[in-house]
């Protein structure tokens, strides 16, 4: 080969190589009208597909799963991780792995609610579609997304017993907490839940965690630390996201992956511009039963309408190596950007 060709061959390589290097953590809330779909791409391109949301005769979450995927570059989905057994959170997944393949299947093990004919149907199609390929987690377990940390802080009920590096503080509010009745679905307090850190940011998404066991992790002492970006439990539900939970994670920034019609009622907004620090929230959707002006503004909010007239718009965080993040209204174009914690 001519040297001036192998050099400039050698040239294209060293840039590529570069770009690869300082590739950004991407994040993308993918709009399924009040069920969880958040996909998670490593600056390698290895994959973290948290949820795969509802089930529709037209498949609806699956191809927007899908359009993310394609978004993103992908050709498969590395990992799925079903942070619990309910439909909306599990719905699209058989629709799903008819458009691309999925590695390797994480969860909480067997569903609370196998009594329920409609959980143990969907709970069945997972097992068999996930056959040797799946991986039951545990509090303290790692989730292998390569270049980012990601560790299970809650699954099957079950929280770390050890405080995150950094935390384990006693947590002032505690006194003041007022439990909920049990909850109705149970699956959700099994919902696994996770801390991501990538450089000094972190990413926290609980699921569908329930206001009680939510104190497993803040109370009496905050297991947890701080927070740059928090993913609204359980669709900004007023059944999860209890004061103590919130203001002891202290997030800079909310994403709320609500519904025209679920979550995002007034106390939980309530909550979180209380909670020390919180500087924006952004909603999927805005939520039609909460007046407007106690929604976010509307530049911050992916989908204005109903779920008819939907076009399932997702939002996306862009995280650099050095700490700084940017979070994008795919709608509008509309975009902030932050700094990670020190
Ligand atoms: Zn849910
Ligand atoms: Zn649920």
């Amino acid at each position: 080969m001519p040297k001036i060709l192998r050099a400039v061959l050698l040239g294209l390589v060293c840039a590529a190589c570069l770009l690869a290097a300082s590739r950004n953590l991407e994040i993308y809330w993918i709009d399924a009208e009040g069920g969880a779909a958040t996909l998670i791409v490593s600056p390698s391109g290895e994959s973290l597909l948290v949820d795969t949301a509802n089930r529709t005769p037209d498949d609806r979450d699956a191809k927007r799963i899908f359009a993310a995927t394609q978004q993103a570059g992908l050709h498969k989905i590395d990992m799925l991780l079903t942070t619990h057994f309910h439909s909306d959170h599990i719905g699209a997944m058989p629709a799903l792995v008819k458009l691309i393949p999925i590695g390797m299947y994480m969860d909480h093990g067997e569903s609370v609610e196998i009594a329920r004919p409609q959980v143990a149907a969907a709970y069945k199609a997972y097992v068999e579609q996930s056959a040797g390929k799946r991986r039951i987690l545990k509090a303290g377990d790692r989730i292998p997304l390569k270049g980012v940390d990601v560790e299970v802080i809650m699954s099957a009920g079950q929280a770390i017993t050890k405080a995150l590096k950094g935390a384990g503080a006693p947590n002032a509010s505690c006194a003041d907490f007022k439990p909920h009745g049990a909850e109705p679905d149970p699956d959700n307090d099994q919902s696994v839940g996770f801390v991501l850190k990538f450089g000094k940011f972190r990413f926290i998404d609980m699921g569908d965690l329930t206001w009680n066991y939510e104190q497993k992790l803040v109370c009496p002492a905050n297991l947890i630390g701080t927070v740059d970006l928090f993913q609204t439990s359980h669709h900004g539900l007023d059944r999860s996201n209890s004061p103590q939970f919130v203001w002891a994670l202290q997030p800079k920034v909310a994403i709320m992956n609500d519904g025209p019609r679920k979550g995002g009622p007034p106390s939980v907004f309530d909550i979180l511009r209380h909670s020390p620090g919180l500087e924006d929230i952004w909603q999927v959707h805005l939520a039609l039963g909460t007046p407007k002006e106690v929604n976010t503004g509307e530049d911050m909010i992916a989908n204005l309408g109903t779920s008819a007239e939907c076009k399932g718009i997702s939002l996306k965080v862009s995280v650099e190596p050095n700490g700084r993040y940017t979070v994008t209204n795919q709608r509008n174009g509309f975009s902030k950007t932050y700094q990670a914690k020190p």
